[in-house]
């Protein structure tokens, strides 16, 4: 837990999880380890300089003050429902630069009535075709920082499929066999990407349908890179996003 002080002076650079206030909430379907991944996840930023606050429910997005007070939305709530209130005060606080970071249906499959909150994802899960299956992941921006240094990898988990926003960078894909379906053969699908909202920095990982997924070093590590990033929002200045992909 943190004291809810102003937020005073902020170390980057080399560690930028340092001194952030960070709100996890944690919780929705239980298939996705909801607290198994809060106690993979909390300990490390812990141990970057992170103060982490700690919810089962996102209703504490329509607390005014907690919000008013931290850097990092990390979120794993699969499905679930979110009053009106508590995800205007998500969005509001993301719009004016508070970062948030999160992966597979935690992030990217929550609150599915909520049309605005998925606008703010950028991209939407709708399936995984034939369930736990092998699959490849390829690095497709090997400059940002995010991304910068990983090999492609293999994956034995949820290939997920999902609706995206043609206005986030993508930095990881993942290609379809046509096995599960043979209309989406050969199609291409983003895995990682980071976009804004408002002022506030959104990475997304469709990686990790298990706490056990995040032993793949590279799903773990961009995990971990996406969440930095994400941390900085508030501190570094806005970058442009729109590089139409349709002319
Ligand atoms: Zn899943």
């Amino acid at each position: 837990m943190f004291l809810l002080s102003p937020v005073s002076c902020q170390v980057q650079g080399a560690e930028p999880l340092k001194g952030k206030k960070v709100l996890f909430i944690y919780g929705g379907w239980e298939g996705h380890q909801p607290e198994a991944c809060r106690d993979l996840l909390v300990p490390w930023m812990e141990s970057e300089g992170a103060e982490v606050v700690v919810y089962d429910t996102p209703e504490c997005y329509s607390n005014e003050s907690l919000m008013s007070k931290i850097d990092l939305v990390v979120q794993i709530y699969t499905q679930g429902r979110i009053s009106g209130e508590a995800e205007r005060g998500l969005l509001e606080a993301i719009k004016r630069g508070v970062g948030i970071a999160g992966w597979h249906g935690g992030l990217g499959d929550a609150f599915r009535q909520n049309t605005e909150y998925q606008f703010m994802v950028g991209g939407q899960w709708v399936a995984h075709p034939g369930g736990i299956i092998p699959y490849d992941v390829k690095i497709t921006d090997k400059k940002d920082p995010i991304t910068k240094g990983l090999k492609d990898f293999h994956m034995h988990s949820e290939q997920y499929y999902v609706h995206i926003d043609p206005n986030i960078k993508v930095l990881a894909t993942t290609k379809y066999t046509g096995e599960h379906g043979f209309w989406i053969e050969g199609a291409v699908v983003p895995v990682v990407w980071k976009k804004t909202y408002g002022k506030g920095r959104v990475f997304y990982s469709s990686l990790a349908h298990v706490v056990k997924d995040f032993d793949v070093p590279e799903a773990l590590e961009i995990m971990k890179r996406g969440i930095r990033w994400a941390s900085l929002s508030l501190y570094e200045p806005n970058e442009k996003w729109v590089t139409p992909v349709y002319k």
